[in-house]
C-alpha cells in the first residue's frame, strides 16, 4: 500500500477502515512519531534512552526512572521504588523495558502503558508494576513539560487548593502517644495516625520494647508478635486518647494485617465508640473475602490496599462498597495511568483515595500522589512525609508540607527534579532496614507472622 493510501485510513478520520486493513494482514501506519505531536503541530518526539537511578538520601532505598527524549533537555522522572527488591526493579527497567521503549512516542502514554504491561506476557506484581510506573510517571512528566502545564492540570485541574494529610505518631505508653498526638496537632495536623508498642512485643510502626536482641541489627532482629494482647490493648489506648486529646482531631490506625480475621473484626467493633477516621489493612490481601462479613458488623471506616498488585484483588471491594478508602501504593500497580482509573472507579462507589505515602515512596512518587490528589474529586486524605534536607537537596521541588497540607509546585510536569550527582553521594546499601524485617516477625512458638 502506498503511503498516501494510509492517510485515507488516518486515525482521526476512519477507525473502521483501519481495523479492516489490519484484519486483511496489511501493516498499520507507523503508530508513533507522526501521531499526537503532528496534530498539535509539535515536532515528532521519540524516547531515546531509559535509565534507573538508585539512591537513599534518607537511608531508604529509592528507585527512580529517567526517560530521555529526542528533544534536547526534555526528560521525565518516575517513581519505581520497591525498596525491598530495588535491584530486581532496576533489572526489569534496564534490561527489559528500555530496549522495548526506545524509539516509541512518549506522548502516547496509554499505548506505552498497555504495550509495556503485556510485553512480559506474565504481568502484575511489585517488580513489573514498579518498573512500569517508573516509565509511566516519567511520560506524564514529559507531557506536562511539553504542554507547559503541571500534571494536575492534565488530569482535569484542581478540585482543591491543597492536599490534606495525616502524620504518623507512636509511643511505648499511652502517655507517650498522647504527647505525640498533641505535638502533631500543634504542628498543624488535623489527621493523626497512632501506633503503640505492646509491652513485651514488637509492634509495627511503633518503637518496640528494649530486649535481649538489641545487639542484633534491627533489620535482622527476631521480632515476637502476638495478636491477642494487641487487640485487647488498642481499645484502651483510644479510650485514653479521646479522654485526653478530645474529639477535635481525626485519629487513624494501621493494623498492618497480622491478626486473624475474626480478631480484626472484633477490633473494628471495639473501636467504634472512638470514631476513627479510618482503620487500615485489617486483613491480608489473601483474606479479602472477609470484607463483606466485616461490613455487616461494624461502621468503623476501613482503608485497605497498600499490598494490592492486581485489579482483581480490589475491584469487588470497590464495586461492592466494602471499603471506604483505597490505599494502593501507586507505583506498585503501574503508575499514574492505572491510579487515575482506580480513582475514577472509586468515585462511582463513594470510595475515597488515601494513596500510600511512606518513606519508601520516592519524592517523585509523592509528587505524583499530590498531583492526582489535587485533581481527584473523591480524594480522602494523603499520608504525608516530612522530607529530610538530604531528600530535598537530591530532589529539588519536593512537595511542600505546610500546616499539615501538601502543596504542589505549579511548574510544568510533576514539578520535581533529581540531582544525579548528589544522588550518587547516597549509594544504596545491600542491607537496608526494610529488607528482612518482614521475614522476622514470629509468634512466641516460632510461627511466622503474615502481614
Ligand atoms: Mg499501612
Amino acid at each position: 500500500m502506498h503511503r498516501r493510501d494510509w492517510f485515507k485510513l488516518g486515525a482521526g478520520a476512519a477507525g473502521l477502515p483501519l481495523i479492516h486493513a489490519v484484519a486483511q494482514g496489511q501493516a498499520p501506519p507507523a503508530f508513533g512519531p507522526a501521531g499526537a505531536a503532528q496534530g498539535r503541530r509539535l515536532p515528532p518526539l521519540r524516547i531515546t534512552d531509559v535509565k534507573t537511578i538508585l539512591t537513599q538520601p534518607a537511608g531508604i532505598r529509592l528507585v527512580v526512572v529517567k526517560v530521555m527524549t529526542s528533544e534536547a533537555g526534555l526528560y521525565g522522572l518516575g517513581c519505581a521504588t520497591f525498596t525491598q527488591r530495588a535491584r530486581v526493579v532496576e533489572t526489569a527497567v534496564d534490561r527489559y523495558l528500555k530496549p522495548f521503549l526506545i524509539g516509541k512516542d512518549p506522548m502516547q502514554i496509554e499505548d506505552v502503558y498497555q504495550s509495556s504491561f503485556v510485553s512480559s506476557y506474565w504481568r502484575n506484581g511489585p517488580v513489573l508494576g514498579n518498573a512500569l510506573s517508573g516509565v509511566d510517571m516519567a511520560l506524564w512528566d514529559i507531557l506536562g513539560k511539553r504542554a507547559g502545564m503541571p500534571v494536575y492540570q492534565l488530569l482535569g485541574g484542581k478540585c482543591r487548593d491543597a492536599v490534606d494529610t495525616y502524620v504518623h505518631t507512636s509511643g511505648r505508653t499511652f502517655q507517650d502517644v498522647e504527647k505525640a498526638v498533641l505535638a502533631a496537632k500543634d504542628r498543624g495536623f488535623r489527621h493523626i495516625r497512632v501506633q503503640m508498642a505492646v509491652p513485651g512485643l514488637a509492634t509495627y510502626g511503633a518503637a518496640g520494647a528494649r530486649g535481649a536482641n538489641d545487639d542484633i541489627p534491627p533489620n535482622r532482629r527476631p521480632q515476637v508478635w502476638e495478636p491477642g494482647p494487641y487487640v485487647r490493648m488498642l481499645p484502651k489506648l483510644f479510650e485514653h486518647l479521646r479522654r485526653t486529646v478530645g474529639d477535635d482531631v481525626e485519629l487513624l490506625h494501621d493494623v498492618h494485617e497480622r491478626v486473624p480475621p475474626i480478631l480484626a473484626m472484633q477490633l473494628c467493633r471495639d473501636l467504634e465508640p472512638y470514631r476513627l477516621f479510618f482503620l487500615e489493612d485489617p486483613f491480608s490481601p489473601e483474606d479479602v473475602g472477609y470484607f463483606d462479613k466485616l461490613r455487616a458488623v461494624t461502621t468503623t471506616p476501613i482503608a485497605m490496599g497498600e499490598l494490592f498488585n492486581n485489579p482483581n484483588e480490589y475491584l469487588s471491594l470497590i464495586s461492592n462498597r466494602l471499603i471506604d478508602f483505597i490505599r494502593i501504593h501507586i507505583s506498585q500497580i503501574g503508575g499514574l495511568s492505572a491510579a487515575r482509573k482506580v480513582a475514577a472507579l472509586c468515585e462511582w462507589f463513594a470510595v475515597r483515595t488515601a494513596w500510600h505515602g511512606p518513606g519508601d515512596v520516592s519524592p517523585v512518587g509523592h509528587a505524583a500522589n499530590v498531583h492526582l490528589d489535587l485533581a481527584t474529586p473523591n480524594f480522602g486524605i494523603q499520608e504525608s512525609r516530612n522530607f529530610t534536607q538530604a531528600e530535598k537537596d537530591v530532589f529539588p521541588g519536593c512537595p511542600e508540607l505546610r500546616n499539615g497540607y501538601f502543596h504542589a509546585t505549579d511548574r510544568p510536569g510533576l514539578g520535581i527534579d533529581l540531582d544525579e550527582r548528589l544522588a550518587a553521594k547516597f549509594p544504596i546499601t545491600d542491607d537496608p532496614p526494610f529488607d528482612y524485617r518482614w521475614g522476622n516477625y514470629r509468634r512466641r512458638d516460632g510461627t511466622i507472622v503474615k502481614p
